[in-house]
């Protein structure tokens, strides 16, 4: 046994390869830390560590542009399994919000499995004076031309709830980006901003502690964490149809090589099964991806049917950046 191992080692070294990885990994997450992004990648970033034997894995916050500063840097890194990116239902919206996107959402990235998806939750400063959803379309009504909705900028998540709501309700609001919710969520605790549509996985804590107002989710389920469970969807609340759940991913450079990417595959599925990780999702109403979707193919053709399916909804909002 202990030959074959050390052969093993020779040719290895013979054949110039060191085992990876040999240095720490950086995931780039295109959003301000503390944020519902950055959280997802703490913890999945935790759970990878362990099948890639214990190697360091460091988070790297690239907000701005919502996300697709991050997603570019990420593009044009050195292929080589060093440099990762996690990012969000943001690399299916920015191909149609930006006119100039510096990267190729599609041919510029392996793609190496989805994550998770999260639910979305509509939320209002604590000092609105709405308590309910009810209350909160009669305020947005009474408040016409003076609402302020918080983002993370123009292919985010958040922008892209918020403008699904505005169509729904058939209102403009005044939109004030962020680097990620997490400093937008400082803003709305504050009182700075009406509104904002976030993640489960930044909103339920703030809505446990009483620190902001919660309307309603934006997928078509009930949530059973025991902060959101009475909220209505909505769906049922009036818009029918609306269904916001947005999804994560992990990304390579393009070029990656291929036995790489497998071992970066394989400590994906890992560490969705980890207990710790699928505990800390649940409990902030993220739900960790176990379907074909964790296959780099189908992950890409998941992608690929998002960014024609949000397209459309965001091509009829007429909205875009150079
Ligand atoms: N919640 C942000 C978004 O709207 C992302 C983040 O800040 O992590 O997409």
């Amino acid at each position: 046994m202990k030959k074959l191992t050390l052969a093993l080692a020779a040719a290895t070294l013979a054949a110039g390869a060191q085992a990876y990885p040999d240095k720490p990994i950086t995931i780039v997450v295109p959003f301000a830390a503390g944020g519902p992004t950055d959280k997802v990648a703490r913890d999945f970033a935790e759970a990878l560590r362990k099948p890639l034997n214990n190697a360091t894995v460091v988070i790297e916050n690239v907000g701005g542009a919502g996300g697709t500063l991050g997603a570019n840097k990420v593009a044009k890194a050195a292929p080589d399994g060093y440099t990762l990116l996690l990012y969000h239902v943001g690399m299916a919206t920015s191909p149609s919000l930006y006119r100039n996107l510096p990267y190729k959402t599609l041919d510029d990235f392996e793609y190496l499995g989805l994550i998770n998806e999260v639910p979305m939750t509509l939320v209002g400063r604590p000092t609105l004076p709405a308590n309910n959803y009810a209350e909160l379309v009669k305020w947005l009504e009474a408040n016409k031309g003076k609402i302020n909705l918080a983002n993370a900028g123009l292919g985010a998540a958040s922008h892209l709830c918020g403008l699904m709501f505005q169509q729904a309700m058939k209102m403009d609001m005044q939109t004030v980006p962020y680097k990620g919710t997490a400093p937008a969520m400082t803003d709305l605790i504050g009182g700075q901003v009406d509104i904002m549509c976030d993640q489960t996985t930044n909103t339920t804590s703030q809505i446990e502690s009483g620190k902001i107002k919660a309307y309603a989710v934006t997928s078509t389920k009930h949530l059973t964490t025991p902060a959101l469970a009475k909220l209505p969807t909505l769906d049922e609340a009036g818009l029918k149809g609306f269904n916001v759940t947005i999804w994560h991913g992990l990304y390579a450079p393009k070029g990656t090589p291929k036995a790489v990417l497998d071992q970066l595959n394989a400590a994906l599925r890992t560490a969705l099964k980890d207990p710790e990780f699928v505990k800390r999702e649940e409990a902030l109403g993220a739900v960790v991806v176990t379907d074909g979707r964790l296959a780099p193919a189908e992950h890409k053709k998941f992608v690929a049917a998002e960014i024609d399916k949000l397209g459309g909804a965001i091509k009829a909002a007429g909205q875009y950046a150079d």
